[in-house]
């Protein structure tokens, strides 16, 4: 959006507020700033009419200073460093909220995979994964899912590694099928956590689930479960949308429907029966008790962000909202609960799946589902409770944790050499 900040710039936004409050010095802060490793490769395919494209990836490792770099792949035609370093920088404080033994990283493609066959798909994404086979594995930097990507992207992803180090390493990756070590529930864990955090929101405002109006951008693997399990848990889902528009009705919306609807092969949730047609930028203005947007980052911004009516908007998407939009949304009285939180709960099963392929021991959907309810529900509480101590936004709050569980990791394992 012309003239608001860049996702990057939202992101070093966010981290100068985190360290004013922590009274962190500038060297610090220049370190926890700086991505430790940023890599651009180029991605040559041939087309299947034997055309030679030639594309540009890139991953990012923002920081290892708590574990192994943790973050996912997107394939997008907007994707630049840029995006990828703020996306990076969001991944590392949000492993350090949730209590996760990982730093931060993100990659991508500058792509539109929609535009490319299904084999198409598989030669990129197996170039990609080969030029990144130095930087990445079990133990250094494990990939996964995000926009444009899905389990098959990393069954590619784990195979292309395999082959190159000679054994199956299932635990490169999270977000796999499962018949390759993925874990029960991961292909949900995200919308179930944004579903948590909404309930928990919703409880500290005193609202009934069952009295709520939802809207949700985004119908992908993050937008189309999380508005279904708010629907399954009571809520009224009056809109969603998807990159070519949305669908409305007040009377609420069935999504299992829906996603059965582009499950059957529609390309979009716009023209569903029974619903009337709305943009996006009208999906984001509608009178709801509750916004998910779970699409892209920059969706919210000084621009629209005073014409936003929801009473809390709960980001499934990373950076939705951006720094000139806090302000304005803070001062309408709306709460914001934040990405790192409110999607949370995809890195956290993630981590249990990587868990698992470690010790080629599986868990049951049952003992995943209540892991994670166990840790976003650690997180809201912490999130929360700090933010009301220091009389500051979730934002802040969860971003003054994260941040300092990554400075107190630096401190503790103090400079090489
Ligand atoms: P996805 O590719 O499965 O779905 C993206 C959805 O957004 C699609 O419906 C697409 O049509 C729509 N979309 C794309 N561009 C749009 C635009 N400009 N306006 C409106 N809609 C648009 O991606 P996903 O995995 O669901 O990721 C969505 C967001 O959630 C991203 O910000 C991602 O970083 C974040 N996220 C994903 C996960 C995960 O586990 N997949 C975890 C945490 C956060």
């Amino acid at each position: 959006m012309l003239g608001s900040p860049s996702a990057w710039d939202t992101a070093r936004i966010q981290l100068e507020n985190a360290v004013r409050h922590l009274g962190i010095n500038d060297g610090l802060h220049d370190l926890l700033r700086t991505p430790r490793r940023s890599i651009t490769v180029s991605v040559p395919l041939v087309r299947d009419d034997g055309q030679l494209l030639v594309l540009s990836g890139y991953r990012v490792q923002h920081n290892l200073a708590r574990g192994p770099a943790k973050g996912g792949i997107r394939y997008h035609p907007s994707t630049d460093l840029d995006e990828v370093r703020a996306l990076a920088m969001w991944m590392t404080w949000k492993c350090a909220l949730m209590g996760i033994p990982y730093g931060g990283a993100k990659g991508g493609i500058a792509v539109d995979p929609r535009l490319l066959s299904h084999s198409e798909r598989e030669r990129m994404t197996r170039r990609y994964a080969a030029e990144l086979v130095p930087l990445i594995g079990p133990e250094k930097d494990i990939p996964a899912p995000d926009v444009g990507t899905d389990e098959q992207t990393m069954a590619w992803i784990m195979d292309t590694y395999s082959t190159h180090t000679g054994y199956t390493a299932t635990g490169v990756v999270t977000g796999k099928p499962l018949s390759v070590g993925g874990s029960a529930g991961r292909a949900g864990a995200t919308s179930r956590g944004v579903q948590l955090a909404t309930f928990a929101a919703l409880a500290e405002r005193g609202l009934d689930p069952y009295d709520v109006t939802v809207a949700v951008q985004g119908f992908g693997k993050v937008g189309a479960l999380a508005a279904q399990y708010l629907h399954d848990a009571g809520c009224r889902v009056v809109a969603v949308s998807d990159v070519k528009g949305g669908v409305h009705n007040p009377q609420g919306l069935n999504p299992a429907a829906l996603i059965n609807h582009i499950r059957r092969g529609a390309d979009s949730v716009v023209g569903y029966p029974g619903t009337d047609t709305i943009t996006n930028a009208e999906l984001l203005e509608l009178d709801v008790d509750v916004l998910v947007p779970a699409a892209m980052e920059g969706v919210i911004t000084a621009h629209n962000a005073d014409r936003v009516r929801a009473r809390i908007i709960v980001e499934g998407a990373n950076g939705p909202v951006s720094a000139d939009a806090d302000p304005i949304l803070e001062g309408n009285g709306i709460m914001v609960i934040p990405d790192i939180l409110a999607n949370g709960g995809g890195v956290a099963v993630s981590y249990f799946e990587w868990v698992q392929d470690i010790q080629a021991y599986f868990w049951t959907e049952d003992e995943v589902n209540d892991r994670l309810c166990a840790i976003m529900q650690r997180a809201y509480g912490e999130v929360s409770t700090l933010a009301a101590e220091q009389g500051v936004s979730l934002r802040t709050a969860a971003h003054i944790i994260g941040v300092d569980r990554v400075a107190e990791a630096h401190r503790t394992r103090g400079l090489y050499p």
